[in-house]
């Protein structure tokens, strides 16, 4: 048995080898992304394993297949970019990794409200200037606050935990109610309810056709004054010009963002200084104090990394040796 693994960064490599090594499979990695000039690279291997933002599209797959291969294991969750036609045309097998380590974001986003309410950032400005007084940045505490959590998934549950281990009030709204979670009666049955009781709202919804920009001047108006904003899921749950807006208004106190809604060949690239960054939107949002922007990095942690590249591997194995596997996606 013999996998090619394309789009392979350097620190995945590590992650690779040593699943190679003990599996005693041999795994060919490869830097370039899967396109239709790369796939011929796949000739001869028994299964793809792949990463990237750019479209797996028709011509791309159908080339892919030419080349011997339908096995693809995909080492992230999303598969909106795989053109399902040529999927299901040329009899492709798909895995995703549905879960690589929903605490990552958890942590992640937790770490971010926490040096949205302790000003940091503010702080760190101040002492770079020389400037160690207090005033006039007084902190806010998460131990008195409710936790508005969007979406109870993985990570949705895995962020509740941390924040009522902080000693937060938190309630939730989802379309599907986790029975664990109903027990401890935290569920409130709409959106308006949980904009109108929440200090903070943690979004962990994926983006679906119902909830395109969820968060526009409607929602943000039905918020409490000084409301929190947290975005580890997708950009496309909020409305920036609305958001922006609730930010000069002072409705939102501050706001912390993973995702940006035009985040693709702009976030993981050096643009060399922040004046080169071709988002003006984003740089608003980016020179505030009260709003933290990152480049899509919640899950950025050697053990989601590890598990991306290894459960990946494993599903393209089982595929290669089985013809199914337990994260195959249907199409
Ligand atoms: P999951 O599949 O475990 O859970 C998703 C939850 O969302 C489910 O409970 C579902 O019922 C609920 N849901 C679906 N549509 C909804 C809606 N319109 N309103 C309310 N709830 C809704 O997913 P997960 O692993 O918890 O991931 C959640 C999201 O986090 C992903 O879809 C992705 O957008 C994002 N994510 C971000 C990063 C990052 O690095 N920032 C990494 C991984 C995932």
């Amino acid at each position: 048995m013999k996998i090619i693994a394309y789009g392979i960064r350097d620190d995945e490599r590590p992650y690779l080898d040593q699943w190679s090594q003990a599996q005693g499979i041999e795994v060919k990695a490869v830097s370039a992304l899967l396109d239709e000039e790369t796939a011929a690279l796949a000739k001869g291997y028994d299964g793809a394993v792949v990463y990237q933002q750019k479209p797996y599209t028709a011509a791309v797959l159908d080339q892919l297949a030419a080349n011997g291969v339908t096995n693809l294991s995909l080492r992230n969750v999303g598969v909106d970019n795989v053109d399902a036609e040529a999927v299901k045309r040329n009899g492709f097998k798909v895995t995703n990794v549905p879960a690589y380590s929903p605490a990552a974001i958890a942590e992640f986003t937790v770490t971010e409200l926490l040096r949205l309410l302790r000003r940091t950032p503010t702080f760190d400005r101040k002492q770079a200037q020389g400037d160690l007084r207090w005033a006039p940045d007084i902190a806010d505490e998460l131990n008195s606050m409710t936790v508005g959590i969007v979406a109870t998934g993985r990570i949705g549950r895995a962020a509740l935990k941390i924040y009522q281990g902080f000693g937060a009030k938190v309630i939730a709204y989802d379309v599907f109610h986790n029975p664990e979670l109903e027990k401890q009666g935290i569920y409130v049955d709409t959106l308006d309810e949980l904009y109108a009781q929440a200090d903070v709202i943690s979004l962990h919804a994926p983006a679906t056709k119902d909830n395109n920009k969820m968060l526009n001047a409607d929602a943000f108006a039905k918020m409490k004054d000084g409301v929190w904003i947290l975005n580890p899921a997708r950009g496309a749950l909020i409305d920036t010009d609305a958001l922006i807006a609730a930010l000069d208004s002072g409705k939102v106190a501050g706001a912390a963002l993973d995702v940006y809604e035009n985040e693709v060949g702009i976030f993981n690239t050096d643009f060399g200084s922040f004046d080169n960054i071709p988002d003006e939107r984003l740089k608003n949002l980016m020179k505030r104090d009260n709003v933290l922007v990152s480049p899509h990095i919640a899950f950025y942690t050697r053990t989601a990394v590890k598990n991306m590249v290894q459960y990946a591997l494993n599903n393209n194995r089982q595929l290669i040796e089985t013809g199914k596997a337990d994260n195959e996606v249907t199409f």
